[in-house]
């Protein structure tokens, strides 16, 4: 029996690739059902071929919609959509203005090292950096924005224009229907010999422990759930997002995602649907921020008090700084066991559903291939 360790998008892509190979799989999670990720919708490009075939071949429909970004600065939302948006954002001269509305995108050698703010620089001017690209690389890196790759800034400018958005939910329940799925097991502990792995211990919602033998396993969760496992340690910046989804008037964000620039505890906010918004944060681990607050500070319409139904979700993740390249699928230190959560090299430049359904078919054919072997 192959065990997979986790239960969200790249954990369950695993599980179909080893179950369509004739292999028994058990998933293992933590959810109880709900994976944190899973409950969004996420954006998607024209060039993401490993999502957008898997949601083809699950039927899971994608729609797409043209939603550049907006910025928020000084107080005020500015979109910056068109020539004459462009041309009226006080904070872009002329040549800036130019600059941005020219980047197009450019697929990064793979371990350039150059920085978002270096490449932006080269391609654009300063002023946009200054004025928009360092707000966006803290939207995504927090802390570690100075370490943000190239890459990753020519994947936002290459998806900026048009998006796509799928359901992650509604692919996560496509491909579990046929696999055993235990989504109250947290692995706890994997046991090795010079062979390879032999098995994989959990521990249930009910705080009974089961040990399984197995013949390999999936690594699927973050990178604390890799190192706490194996002892393998990601060498990425480490970060821990938090999002939380508030019912609010739609007067809060008419653009559908906003950055902050100006100085604020939330980072980003996209506006989901008529009254929803989703606000983007990194916080320190342990961190107490008050989100209703804050985007009460940020717009002043907005009514604490008349919101409703908030959910939150924290989940750790990671950042790929310039030529850094995350965790391979096969781990050759650990035989029997592969690598699929957010900081597999299959999810550079930065994690996403995208590389999730990289990372989870890699680490099944690497597991697949340990089994030949
Ligand atoms: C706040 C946030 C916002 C994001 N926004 C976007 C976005 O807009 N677009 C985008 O493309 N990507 C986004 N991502 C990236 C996201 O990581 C991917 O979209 C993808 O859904 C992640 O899938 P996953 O399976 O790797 O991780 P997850 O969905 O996080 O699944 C990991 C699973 O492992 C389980 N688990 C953890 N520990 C254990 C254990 N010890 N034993 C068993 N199970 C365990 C967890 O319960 C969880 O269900 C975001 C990530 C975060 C954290």
């Amino acid at each position: 029996m192959f065990g997979v360790v986790g239960d969200g998008l790249a954990g369950l892509v695993a599980a179909r690739r080893l179950r369509e190979a004739g292999r028994e799989v058990v998933v293992f999670g933590s959810s109880g059902g709900e994976p944190p990720e899973a409950a969004f919708a996420r954006p998607v490009s024209r060039s993401d071929d490993a999502l957008l075939g898997l949601a083809d071949d699950v039927g899971v429909a994608v729609s797409w919609e043209a939603s550049p970004d907006a910025f928020y600065v000084d107080g005020t939302v500015h979109p910056l959509g068109n020539a004459r948006e462009l041309v009226a954002f006080p904070y872009f001269g002329l040549y800036d203005a130019w600059r941005w509305s020219r980047l197009g995108g450019d697929a990064d050698a793979p371990g350039a090292s150059e920085s978002a703010r270096e490449r932006c620089v080269s391609r654009a001017t300063r002023g946009v950096c200054d004025s928009v690209v360092d707000s966006l690389s803290r939207a995504y890196a927090g802390a570690s924005a100075a370490d943000v790759s190239a890459a990753w800034f020519d994947a936002y400018v290459e998806e900026r224009g048009e998006r796509g958005r799928v359901a992650v939910s509604a692919l996560c329940d496509a491909l579990a229907d046929g696999v055993a799925v235990r989504s109250d097991a947290r692995a706890v502990g994997l046991a090795a010999d010079a062979g390879g792995v032999e098995s994989l211990t959990v521990e249930t919602a009910t705080g009974g422990r089961e040990t399984h033998d197995v013949d390999g396993v999936v690594v699927a969760g973050g990178p604390d759930v890799l190192e706490s496992l194996t002892g393998y340690g990601c060498g990425l910046a480490r970060r821990d997002v938090v999002r939380v989804t508030v019912r609010a008037p739609d007067s809060v964000a008419s653009a559908r995602r906003v950055v902050v620039v100006d100085d604020a505890p939330v980072d980003l906010l996209v506006r989901r649907g008529g009254e929803c918004v989703s606000l983007y944060a990194t916080v320190a681990p342990g961190e107490n921020v008050n989100f209703l607050g804050a985007l009460g500070s940020l717009f002043p319409d907005f009514d604490p008090d008349g919101a409703s139904e908030v959910r939150t979700t924290r989940a750790p993740s990671v950042v790929f700084g310039p030529g850094e390249r995350g965790v391979p699928p096969e781990l050759a230190s650990l035989p029997g066991v592969s690598y699929a959560g957010v900081a597999s090299e299959r999810q550079r430049p930065a994690p996403s559903a995208a590389g999730a359904v990289r990372a989870g078919r890699a680490a099944a054919d690497a597991a697949l291939a340990e089994v030949v072997r």
